[in-house]
């Protein structure tokens, strides 16, 4: 195990405050979708960052160790200055990665800012990703996001993307918000995803977000009808299951783990208690955005000074009251607690078979079959156990 991390984990557990990794940032209220999951359009504020100001907010040396940054909104290709906003956040000495959401709206303005905006990344060294929202195939993300006739410019903005990544930025992906409005057809949705052979696709669920305003009345998420969620808790349970990588095997497993316990039990990290920011469109400074209030306005007063504050405190001692019961995030690591569910999990269900597979003909055989099973049984779940913590895999 790194020394770093060692520190982080011993940091995180007292709470205390480290300089941000990664800092989020909604730079708009402006939108042109209408989602059923997202009530930031209904305000009409339309608010953009002010670009200057927050090149001014950037030089704190609080966030001197800034590695990634992702912009999100609302929708960015409707920020008239975006390519400026987007030359202070470049401004951050140590940024290496650049995380851009877009909902595929307006395809003409995300692919001319996206090829100005690869050649700024590229000139200061910064990976730029692109992640394309998509919550159903044809009508059904229609429905969703309550736009007629407006699926063909997604798939537009998917096959360009996919057939031509390499103009327009360095990594893409898809991102899938699961909600009770489109869970009945994600089947057809992965499917259509999946005929981009080799495409990164995200699924995650709409949560109750004070961003987005819709903390106190999320009705679209799938924890207020107990068959929906069970049918989500199956799609990522399946996922789990035909997982290639670790770290897919994880992340699913958490949305299945927070599902079948009714949203009770987070068994992710966060960084955003501890560690990473958010700042939004009008300079306020939170932790993160799902349950975060605002702890104080950047034109105001610096980030450095803000985390000094009681508000700032106050603020983190009520999002961590709420964490258990969020489900963002699920692919930031497993807590201890996490990694020992998952290990069980993982091992019944790869072992229950060989154990009902016993031969229990004779007293000898099933002696010697069940010390057997349990002498791998226990030797596969320390090596994990020495995997998984030691290593942090
Ligand atoms: S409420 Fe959710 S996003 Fe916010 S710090 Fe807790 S776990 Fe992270």
């Amino acid at each position: 195990m790194k020394i770093r991390q060692f520190q982080e984990i011993i940091k995180t557990q007292f709470r205390m405050r480290q300089v941000p990794l990664v800092l989020q940032m909604p730079i708009t209220s402006r939108c042109n979708s209408r989602c059923k999951t997202c009530n930031v359009w209904k305000s009409h504020d339309n608010n953009d960052i002010d670009p200057q100001a927050l090149g001014e907010v950037l030089k704190d040396s609080f966030f001197s160790e800034v590695r990634s940054v992702g912009l999100n909104g609302g929708e960015l290709t409707l920020v008239p200055k975006f390519l400026e906003i987007l030359e202070n956040v470049l401004t951050l000495p140590k940024i290496k990665n650049l995380y851009c959401i877009s909902n595929g709206l307006f395809p003409k303005r995300l692919f001319e800012y996206l090829e100005k905006a690869k050649e700024l990344c590229n000139k200061r060294g910064v990976h730029l990703h692109i992640c394309i929202s998509v919550d159903g195939y044809g009508k059904v993300q229609e429905n969703v996001r309550g736009v007629p006739n407006s699926f063909k410019k997604t798939q537009e903005v998917i096959e360009t993307l996919y057939s031509h990544r390499e103009k327009y930025c360095d990594s893409f992906s898809v991102g899938c918000t699961i909600s009770i409005h489109n869970i009945d057809n994600i089947k057809e949705t992965q499917s259509y995803l999946e005929s981009f052979k080799g495409l990164a696709v995200e699924y995650h669920c709409a949560i109750p977000n004070k961003r987005i305003k819709t903390f106190e009345n999320a009705d679209y998420y799938v924890l207020k009808d107990d068959k929906k969620r069970l049918q989500v808790a199956e799609f990522f349970y399946e996922r789990y299951l035909q997982s290639k990588s670790i770290q897919q095997r994880y992340q699913n497993f958490s949305n299945f783990y927070f599902l079948t316990h009714k949203g009770q039990e987070r068994i992710n990290t966060c960084d955003f208690l501890c560690r990473d920011v958010t700042i939004d469109e009008n300079l306020n400074f939170m932790l993160c955005a799902t349950a975060s209030e605002v702890i104080g306005n950047l034109k105001e007063h610096s980030a450095s000074e803000l985390v000094k504050t009681k508000r700032y405190k106050m603020v983190q001692s009520e999002i961590a009251h709420y964490c258990n019961h969020c489900g963002h995030y699920s692919y930031h690591p497993l807590t201890l607690k996490g990694r020992l569910e998952y290990i069980k999990h993982d091992m019944q269900n790869r072992y229950v078979w060989s154990y009902y597979e016993i031969d229990r003909s004779n007293i000898k055989k099933n002696i010697y079959g069940h010390l057997s099973f349990f002498k791998f049984f226990f030797i596969e779940y320390f090596r994990q156990l020495y995997y998984i913590i030691w290593k942090l895999q």
